[in-house]
């Protein structure tokens, strides 16, 4: 009934009973609800096909980061598609944005050297891809053995066959026969719901750095490849890392000679107020993965960052292996790749990461101040970045009865005071574009407000 109270804000916009198998979304919804068809965007703003505005507290899925029309961005489009709108990068052929993109890339990432850069279509395929990428690197180090990867519970790595197997969360599993067996997970660093009774943070990343210690030793470090992480996990319901956490992750991985993957698809160009999650949580990784904010998601792209060592591998043993057999009819699209040039452009000329920085604790702490909320469990988060969980009796041990929909209630109260915001159960999740300026944090914090009132 809530879902039906949300589908009757939409007004009868004539779309009820559509024609999709949408994403994320159950059968019956697309049958029997209105969808939200949205129409138009300008700056943090959309609006809906009956003209409703809404405030897109989520930049699209995390992603809009220099908000909506942004004429820069519409021109490097419009300029590359009246140039040469394909021509693909198979086969040592390729296209001057592609080239220029990947320069711009390897120069932007400065947690370490970085040496090459893979295109993709999107976050999933880069990470399907870097699975590829370290099976052809461990067959070209003579270790066929070392193949398996290690994710954590709750993370989200994609959708696709592997990216959806290295994800945490059990809705991405369940139906699908996944994960694939190659795939181990280990603890969530979420705190607040996980310590033990008077263990500090540092204690926590400790005893979490152990369960990974332990897990690689009883499945034999010859068989471990990566372990890949988000800096701060963001489908799972926005949670940053324990302090000392990544530190005492990276330390279990290095002595095992495993790969460590930054998955850097929402945190990256500004999110947490440093340009990557890995400058933030100090994180030298051997491979990243790019995508959303790239683009600003004017046109889908992703991409992979390759450290120096593991392409030196694959150049020195190129001639054993033959080609890198993988890639995209798009990968390096020369559209996509000039906004995403022009988007890398935009954010260091209006120094976005400063900007991030300087909003960012009126958003934290104009959230934050909400949390003595009778129905808030938590609200966590960095930058702009931010989490809610509701639960009962402030214990992330008592939740709320599913039936109750606390956190869809919500969801529908911010859509009808013209908020739109990702709910995942009883977790609300917010990561509005960089550009947000002080006074529309303020409308979104007021929105908040109104929501939660109404629903306690
Ligand atoms: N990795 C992370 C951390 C993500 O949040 C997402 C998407 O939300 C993905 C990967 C998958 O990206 P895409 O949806 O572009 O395939």
């Amino acid at each position: 009934s809530l879902q039906k109270e949300d589908s009757d804000l939409r007004d009868s916009n004539g779309f009820k009973g559509h024609d999709m198998l949408a994403p994320f979304t159950a059968g019956w919804q697309t049958t029997d609800l209105h969808p939200l068809v949205i129409e138009k965007s300008e700056g943090i703003y959309v609006y809906d096909v009956n003209g409703r505005k809404y405030v897109d507290s989520l930049a699209g899925l995390w992603c809009t980061a220099l908000g909506g029309n942004e004429p820069r961005l519409v021109a490097a489009a419009t300029d590359q598609l009246n140039k040469l709108p394909f021509y693909h990068s198979f086969w040592n052929r390729t296209t001057k944005p592609s080239l220029d993109l990947a320069k711009e890339l390897l120069e932007t990432f400065t947690a370490r050297k970085m040496a090459k850069v893979f295109f993709t279509n999107s976050g999933s395929e880069a990470n399907d891809t870097q699975v590829k990428l370290v099976w052809y690197y461990n067959n070209a180090l003579g270790r066929p053995k070392k193949k398996k990867f290690i994710a954590r519970a709750k993370s989200y790595h994609g959708s696709t066959l592997i990216s959806a197997s290295l994800s945490g969360l059990p809705a991405l599993h369940q139906k699908f026969d996944l994960p694939a067996p190659f795939v181990l997970h280990t603890d969530c660093p979420h705190y607040w719901r996980y310590h033990l009774p008077g263990e500090t943070e540092e204690e926590f990343s400790t005893r979490l750095a152990n369960n990974l210690e332990n897990l690689i030793l009883k499945e034999g470090p010859e068989t471990i490849a990566a372990f890949i992480a988000e800096p701060v996990m963001g489908a799972g319901g926005v949670i940053p890392p324990p302090a000392t956490y990544f530190e005492k992750i990276q330390a279990v991985v290095k002595k095992y000679d495993i790969l460590f993957i930054a998955d850097e698809v929402i945190c990256a160009f500004g999110r947490l107020g440093t340009m990557f999650g890995c400058d933030k949580y100090n994180i030298k990784p051997d491979l990243v993965s790019l995508a959303k904010a790239l683009s600003s998601a004017y046109m889908p792209i992703g991409a992979v960052m390759v450290s120096p060592e593991v392409s030196e591998v694959i150049y020195s043993q190129s001639n054993k292996l033959g080609s890198f057999s993988h890639g995209f009819t798009y990968s390096g699209h020369p559209v996509s790749c000039a906004v995403a040039i022009e988007a890398l452009k935009l954010y260091k000329e209006r120094n976005i990461v400063e900007k991030v920085k300087s909003v960012s604790p009126r958003f934290q702490d104009g959230l934050k101040s909400f949390s003595d909320s009778p129905i808030v469990g938590e609200i966590r988060g960095t930058g702009l970045i931010l989490g809610t969980e509701f639960t009962n009796n402030k214990s992330p041990n008592d939740p709320f009865p599913p039936e109750w929909g606390i956190g869809a209630y919500f969801g529908a109260q911010c859509e009808k005071n013209g908020m739109l915001v990702r709910v995942a159960g009883d977790n609300i999740m917010m990561s509005p574009p960089f550009i947000i300026t002080p006074e529309e944090v303020d409308e979104l914090i007021s929105k908040y407000g109104k929501a939660l009132k109404a629903t306690e």
